[in-house]
């Protein structure tokens, strides 16, 4: 080891992290470098990176990387951390909790920190109703619950998920899952009873209304599969891997009330859009829907694995004993996190900051799209806004456009990601905690780099 190596250089993160952009090597740097080709060494390469520099400390809105370069944050670790990295009300539940347990299995000897989270959950989800909640790992594994949850209490066993769909990556939730490449392309076979149906996606929908397009789906349910033969309906409120794809009006309240009618289980999946993250608690409230079962997961627990299904209560209590569970779901430290993370989503009114952070990206993002038609469309809810590239003469997906412009924003020191079934979404989720200053600069520095690309 040199001496440079063994310097203590490493800051803390959370929210005293300076709030800059500051690159003081090329992106990656010659130690994310070194510890890519560790990583090529023993990682799968089924494990992907989107932008291979290896993080020390995070907070705010920036992530500092083991060169030294301190980089803003447009993504959230994918939705994830809303509260922000490391926040000190999270460190210190889960720091005060590591000291008592660590765990115990909550199907073995319990807790009342599980029971704690599901009454807030109860509390905070949709609807007046009585409900109950179980908890899980990933969000993966809440939907696959979900799934299970439905089937169990209707008898019935389809799944009807979404063109544009993103459920997960286990094998019940690629089947959901709409895309190919990477998610599923020789991973099969997939799980059986599971059909797709159209969604809204207004910038491709050609005039189609939100009823509209419900009208399609409910057509094409009960002429190929049947309501009978139907357990759930399982659907993103906003689309997020996706493509970030807002539904038309209407077009969720439709399929609601056609579940109803049909004794389908209507299950959101509010994995990305939840806690905040769209200017709202969760997505379902902008349409006023109030969904059967909701699997909420990412921004739920300020960055520790964590995530749950809550739902009408005739329903998630349907299993037999034993029937739902596993080894972690709702482990202690988790769970610490969860009551930290979910008190600053209603104390710190996160909601309202997610909706400020809406307005600075859209006001920034129309900008640019009024000068450049290469931006097809600028959508989203609060702090989860996208912009979808495209050939402004054949308004067709433009991927290699996308690619460039996120590989230009990151040498810039900006994180971005991208989304969409043919890539060519470029889509925002800046922690909540992010400075108003650090968000400009990362948005001017996309401008830049999208006027040069
Ligand atoms: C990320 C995501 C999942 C899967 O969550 P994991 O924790 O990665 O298993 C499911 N649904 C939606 C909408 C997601 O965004």
């Amino acid at each position: 080891m040199t001496l440079v190596d063994a310097l203590p250089l490493i800051p803390v993160g959370g929210p005293t992290l300076p709030q800059e952009r500051r690159l003081v090597t090329a992106v990656p740097g010659p130690k994310s470098q070194k510890l890519s080709r560790r990583k090529l060494e023993a990682v799968s390469a089924g494990v992907g990176v989107t932008l291979p520099v290896y993080i020390v400390a995070a907070g705010g809105g920036v992530l500092v990387d083991v060169d030294g370069n301190s980089l803003i944050d447009l993504g959230s670790g994918i939705a994830v951390t809303g509260v922000g990295n490391s926040a000190p009300e999270v460190v210190a539940a889960v720091a005060a909790q590591l000291a008592q347990f660590t765990h115990t299995c909550f199907t073995v000897t319990p807790y009342d920190s599980y029971i704690e989270v599901a009454e807030t959950l109860n509390r905070l989800t949709p609807g007046d109703h009585a409900k109950r909640s179980a908890l899980f790992n990933s969000g993966a594994e809440a939907v696959e619950n979900a799934v299970k949850i439905a089937r169990h209490y209707t008898g019935k066993q389809a799944v009807v998920a979404f063109d544009h769909a993103y459920h997960g990556r286990t094998t019940l939730t690629m089947g959901l899952t709409a895309k190919n490449q990477p998610y599923k392309n020789g991973f099969g076979p997939f799980a059986a009873e599971i059909y797709r149906a159209p969604t809204s996606y207004p910038y491709r929908d050609a005039g189609l209304d939100g009823v509209g397009a419900a009208r399609r789906a409910i057509t094409q349910i009960e002429k190929q599969i049947g309501a009978d033969n139907l357990a759930a309906l399982i659907i993103e409120p906003i689309q997020g891997e996706g493509g970030f794809i807002v539904p038309a009006p209407g077009f969720l309240p439709t399929l609601v009330d056609w579940c109803r009618a049909n004794r389908v289980v209507f299950i959101a999946d509010e994995v990305q859009t939840g806690f905040a993250r769209t200017g709202d608690l969760f997505a379902s409230n902008h349409e006023g829907i109030v969904p059967d079962l909701m699997v909420l997961a990412k921004g739920i627990a300020g960055g520790l694995p964590l995530s749950a299904v809550t739902g009408r209560a005739e329903i998630m209590d349907a299993p037999q004993v034993g029937g739902i569970g596993g080894t972690y779901g709702g482990n202690p430290l988790a769970c610490a996190a969860a009551l930290a993370t979910m008190r600053s989503y209603e104390t710190e009114n996160l909601a309202q900051r997610a909706r400020e952070i809406g307005a600075i990206l859209t006001g920034r993002l129309n900008a640019i799209r009024a000068v450049d038609k290469r931006v097809g469309d600028v959508r989203g809810r609060g702090a989860m806004i996208a912009i979808e590239l495209v050939d402004p003469v054949t308004g067709d997906p433009d991927a290699a456009l996308t690619g460039r412009v996120v590989a230009a924003a990151h040498a810039q020191g900006v994180v971005l990601l991208t989304c969409g079934t043919y890539g060519n979404v470029i889509r925002f989720l800046p922690p909540l905690s992010i400075p108003d200053d650090l968000l400009v600069e990362g948005l001017q520095v996309l401008s830049s780099v999208f006027a040069a690309a």
